[in-house]
């Protein structure tokens, strides 16, 4: 009897740590999720003083966008607020604190996307813009493209207005010292701190938006997932907005963001089983490791990963700011 207890105990603590889901009651007047990448981030590779500094730029980072969504923005500016935040930081691999190329330089992706329209905008390989993400919008929005790489797309920031750096702008020690380790290997290496943010705004609009620097020791002109549509983001208001990070090879070949929605779409599944069956039975099965960040049109947030852990947090109307960075998958579901 005992025994029996005890195993069905031991059965309820494993299923709770793998699977976290909180019940609220509404569908939120507006939700904002974000991910600062995922991959073997572990409590043992962390001091509390490290813990501290990212969960605090999380917070900032999720306050700057619900700023813009409690008063009515559109999802889109709060989307590309939040990320200028992460990007800023050198704590995530996007922005100030991205990784380096096998020649050593840094070259950044980005893409953005709203869910009305199915507008989209995206930059590859850029290695001056400050912003790759604000980069990938004024693609959206002022070329007839959706993505521009390279000098192109930093001629387009520069006509636009965006600050542009010098190359120095980007160096960080950390960073370089990953790079220093993996070039010994000579092996592709350490590539969390992605970073992403999805977003339902007041109006009912969804938006998605991932900025990188991509892969440690990636080859010169790589490009990854993060600003490939479909791959790295999607927003379709009728489905869920999605922002992806992992093993960007595998993200592209299995068009993950795109997936979510389309089973979503096609097949009727709720986010949360969506986001299950693409990151957690597809891509784990073939060992490609990484999660993703989403929320659905009704409110429902989804923070799915394969990874020991990931940097993520969420805000919404009437709940948050909440920031985790290792275990469990977190799902919110909004009972209507
Ligand atoms: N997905 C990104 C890439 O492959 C890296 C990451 O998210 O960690 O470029």
């Amino acid at each position: 009897m005992i025994r029996n207890l005890l195993f069905a105990l031991s059965f309820l603590v494993v299923f709770s740590s793998c699977n976290q889901i909180n019940k609220e009651k509404t569908k939120p007047a507006y939700v904002l999720v974000i991910h600062g990448g995922a991959g073997t981030i572990t409590k043992k590779n962390m001091t509390p003083e490290k813990e501290k500094r990212y969960k605090a730029k999380l917070t900032e980072a999720l306050q700057t966008g619900a700023a813009i969504l409690k008063k009515g923005g559109s999802g889109l500016d709060a989307v590309s607020a939040t990320i200028v935040v992460m990007e800023n930081s050198p704590l995530f691999n996007a922005g100030k604190g991205a990784v380096f190329t096998a020649e050593g330089v840094n070259e950044m992706d980005a893409s953005i996307m709203e869910g009305s329209d199915l507008n989209a905008g995206a930059v590859a390989c850029v290695r001056h813009i400050k912003n790759p993400i604000l980069a990938a919008r004024v693609v959206m929005e002022d070329t007839p493209h959706v993505m521009i790489v390279g000098e192109g797309a930093e001629d387009v920031a520069k006509k636009n207005g965006l600050e542009m750096v010098d190359s120095s702008y980007f160096f960080t020690q950390s960073r370089w010292d990953s790079y220093l380790k993996v070039k010994e290997k000579m092996e592709q290496g350490e590539k969390h701190g992605t970073v992403g943010a999805v977003a339902l705004d007041m109006h009912g609009n969804l938006a998605a938006g991932t900025s990188t620097g991509g892969m440690t020791y990636k080859m010169k002109g790589r490009i990854g997932d993060s600003p490939i549509i479909g791959a790295g983001t999607y927003a379709d208001n009728n489905t869920c907005a999605v922002s992806s990070t992992g093993h960007g090879e595998y993200f592209i070949r299995y068009v993950v963001a795109y997936d979510i929605s389309a089973l979503m779409k096609y097949k009727g599944l709720s986010l949360e089983k969506a986001a299950n069956r693409v990151i957690m039975q597809k891509l784990k099965n073939i060992g490609a490791d990484g999660g993703i960040i989403a929320v659905d049109k009704d409110g429902n947030i989804s923070m799915t990963f394969n990874t020991p852990g990931m940097y993520r947090g969420y805000i919404t109307s009437d709940s948050g700011p909440e920031v985790f960075i290792y275990g469990n998958q977190v799902h919110v579901i909004k009972s209507r």
